[in-house]
């Protein structure tokens, strides 16, 4: 994954107040060495109302560690009762924002125009979109995920352009370091593997994350589609981290669950640097 920067990004959905993401900022920074941060980009996903205090945080103690949202509008202002828009995120300096999540997905139908929209909404806002794609278990079994999967990224990139992909030219929020980029980054999270503690094997993690990058390269180019990142989400644990990151298509990992436990996380950025 030549030039390709690992990203560990912990979405800690809707957990931690903003005291508690406080605390484990604080934790985090403490128990994660300047090489390693160096090595691996490593971002925490809070809910909407820890933001800003894990922006004083960050800021003030000038922390590498990023941040970013779980979700956007896809408008950007106006009567949308509850909503919060790419500018009020770009506003507190969040680098990146989840799209497409497969909880919003399921709960909250967002289908696939909906995620397009949310990916434009984005990068519109110099945000970088942490786009979420992945089958159920019936998809699974009649053993059409790859083409699940590679659909629901089209759907999702429609009418973007190789620049937007990447991020070149484009200034982005925050700053990811070096091999970072901006542009979009793909997770492939198999829904049956969500929360469930049955990680994908190493094997599968790499088919889809493979022929996820296939599709890009078919689509914007071998070169463009070598510098976007692309994670593998699901009951990823410090235990199985070596293993899923061992792919050489898969450049991090989005983390639910275990980026809940300071320590269990600061071992998966540690494997991951
Ligand atoms: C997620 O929801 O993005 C996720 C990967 O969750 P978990 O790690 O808990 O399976």
């Amino acid at each position: 994954r030549e030039g390709r920067r690992p990203l560990i990004a912990g979405n800690w959905k809707m957990n931690l107040t903003h005291l508690e993401a406080i605390g484990m900022v604080q934790k985090l920074a403490f128990s994660l060495k300047e090489p390693e941060l160096e090595a691996a980009e490593v971002v925490v996903l809070p809910p909407f109302t820890a933001l800003r205090s894990v922006q004083t945080l960050v800021n003030g103690d000038k922390l590498e560690i990023g941040y970013g949202a779980q979700d956007l509008s896809v408008q950007d202002s106006g009567a949308y009762t509850g909503e919060v828009s790419g500018a009020m995120l770009a506003a507190l300096a969040c680098r990146y924002v989840v799209v497409g999540h497969s909880e919003r997905r399921a709960l909250h139908g967002e289908d696939d125009a909906v995620v397009a929209g949310k990916v434009q909404a984005a990068l519109r806002h110099g945000l970088v979109p942490i786009l979420c794609v992945g089958e159920g278990l019936e998809v699974r079994r009649a053993g059409e995920h790859v083409a699940h999967c590679t659909a629901q990224l089209d759907a999702a990139l429609e009418g973007l352009s190789a620049e937007q992909l990447t991020g070149s030219g484009a200034s982005t929020g925050g700053g990811g370091g070096p091999g970072s980029g901006g542009g979009v980054v793909i997770a492939y999270e198999p829904v049956w593997a969500i929360g469930t503690g049955e990680v994908a094997t190493p094997e599968d993690a790499q088919e889809v994350c493979g022929a996820l990058r296939s599709r890009l390269a078919e689509r914007f180019g071998a070169d463009t589609a070598g510098v976007v990142r692309i994670l593998y989400g699901g009951s990823v644990k410090a235990a199985n981290t070596a293993g899923i990151l061992a792919g050489p298509d898969v450049d991090g990992a989005l983390v639910g669950g275990a980026s809940l436990d300071a320590d269990e996380f600061a071992q998966i950025c540690r494997t991951a640097a």
